[in-house]
């Protein structure tokens, strides 16, 4: 499927029209970012890494019947989607305290946290992507009750089916973050799952593996990527 106009550049990810008007082209570059987009750097092979990555991790998704947006892996850095019109809020889901959470209630990273945590985001980078709930989405007309609850549900599901996976090549599911869309009227888990939208740790010895390297300027980015993708089987070349 040929890419036709180019309708969104993002941060990581530019997304192209296709002939089929319900079929969209993701195409995954090499840019990093952090801070709401402040602060990008490039690495070699990152687009190839995390096209790869997320086709791999949305198909077995889909085996335990998650809906995603998958139709095809294009190419090393582009994948054919469903085109969803995307909610604009993010689903994280928290098995152990990292990060945002981290520093909002000073808690210890890596406190483990039963039942794991579902948090809503605004998906608005000039606001920096201020935490919301439930009744904020209905308020404001950003999600509907039903597709929140919808869309907590596939979330834990997704746990349960990664947590599992990681577990099994040795690492730990910190957290993670998802974007979902409408694709004729129903909820499918869309945008990409890679190790820039999760924390992923060594069962070992704690190291992180995630896009952490990148904010905590940690280094060995890409090794730490090919490193996971290797242990969990997905084939880079
Ligand atoms: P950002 O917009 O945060 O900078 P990206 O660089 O990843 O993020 O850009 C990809 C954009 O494409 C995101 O805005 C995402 O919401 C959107 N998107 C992802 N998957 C789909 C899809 N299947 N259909 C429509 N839009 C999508
Ligand atoms: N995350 C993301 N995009 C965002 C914000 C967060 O993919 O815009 C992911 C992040 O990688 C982590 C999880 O969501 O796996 C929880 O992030 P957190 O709220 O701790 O925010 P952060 O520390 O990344 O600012």
């Amino acid at each position: 499927m040929q890419k036709l106009a180019e309708l969104y550049r993002g941060k990581a990810k530019t997304v192209y029209s296709t002939k089929n008007s319900n079929l969209l082209v993701l195409e995954f570059r090499n840019d990093t970012s952090a801070m709401d987009g402040q602060r990008i750097k490039q690495f070699t092979h990152k687009g190839i890494i995390n096209n790869k990555f997320s086709y791999f991790i949305m198909k077995k998704l889909e085996i335990e019947k998650i809906p995603t947006q998958i139709e095809k892996l294009l190419s090393d850095n582009e994948v054919l989607v469903k085109k969803l019109d995307m909610i604009s809020v993010e689903c994280v889901i928290r098995n152990r305290a990292a990060g945002s959470l981290v520093k909002r209630l000073g808690l210890k990273e890596g406190l483990e946290i039963k039942p794991a945590l579902f948090d809503l985001f605004l998906k608005n980078d000039a606001m920096h992507d201020p935490m919301i709930n439930e009744s904020y989405c209905i308020a404001f007309g950003w999600a509907s009750k039903k597709h929140i609850e919808n869309m907590q549900k596939l979330s834990y599901q997704v746990n349960n089916i990664l947590s599992r996976l990681f577990d099994n090549a040795g690492f730990i599911l910190i957290d993670f973050k998802l974007e979902f869309g409408l694709f004729k009227g129903n909820i499918v888990l869309g945008d990409e799952f890679s190790l820039d939208n999760c924390r992923l740790w060594d069962k070992n010895n704690l190291t992180k593996m995630d896009k952490d390297r990148f904010r905590q300027n940690l280094g060995n980015i890409i090794e730490s990527y090919k490193e996971v993708a290797r242990r969990i089987g997905v084939k880079l070349d």
